[in-house]
């Protein structure tokens, strides 16, 4: 279907969800990485969105999480090699250490990658939603430098309701977004800015042409 449409798959989004501490379930979720990898080669998609999963209640155990995480990786690394596709590993915002992600900060997921010695397959995703809060921001950006594969804009509303679902459209927020993008560009980034919102009271009701209209606009006056 994409063939032809002059389209570009930035990145799919997303697969990843691998800290369960059960050997039966670490099966199941490293082969449902490996199928989306699969389907990462299939459409030609630039990357591959990595969200490494939450805590979990039956370990509680931060330090072991991140670990079993970063083995887990190290052990994909010839599947993903071999499909010739690079896995973005996105930081998320803290307050989804539990549910989503133990993966919080630039500054870990540039020690990941340090660990993985991987580069031609391992890059980082830089979402501003989650990590426009960081203080150590600029100095772990320009550590990433070339490493940074993706780049994606959304704001932080003042009022947010909900972790995930309640991204504000660029300019509705708090973050600044023109000053993370100046920094991520002098990091050596030089591609897409991936509009992301998640946003189930507001933006995914409205009219979807109202919507790019709107995104169009904010990219222009706001990113
Ligand atoms: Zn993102």
């Amino acid at each position: 279907m994409l063939k032809g449409t002059g389209l570009v798959v930035t990145s799919l989004c997303a697969a990843g969800l691998i800290t369960t501490p059960d050997p039966q379930e670490t099966i199941a979720a490293i082969d449902e990485l490996k199928r989306a990898i699969d389907d990462t080669a299939a459409v030609g998609a630039g990357s591959l969105m990595f969200v490494a999963g939450g805590v979990d209640p039956r370990d509680k155990n931060l330090e072991s999480t991140r670990k079993r995480v970063l083995d887990r990786l190290a052990a994909l690394t010839p599947y993903a090699r071999a499909a010739g596709i690079k896995i973005a590993l996105e930081p998320l915002h803290p307050m989804t250490c539990g549910l989503r992600s133990v993966l919080n900060s630039t500054k870990t997921a540039n020690d990941w990658c340090d660990a993985l010695r991987a580069e031609d397959v391992f890059g980082i995703a830089i979402d501003t939603y989650a990590v426009w809060w960081d203080h150590d921001l600029e100095r772990e950006l320009a550590r990433a430098g070339k490493r940074i594969i993706n780049f994606h804009v959304d704001d932080w509303l003042a009022d947010t309701q909900d972790l995930r679902l309640d991204r504000g459209m660029m300019g509705d927020g708090l973050i600044d977004i023109p000053g993370i993008r100046r920094m991520v560009e002098a990091a050596g980034y030089d591609s897409y800015r991936e509009v992301e919102i998640f946003s189930q009271r507001d933006w995914w009701k409205r009219d979807p042409d109202e919507v790019l209209r709107i995104v169009k606009e904010r990219y222009q006056t706001a990113v």
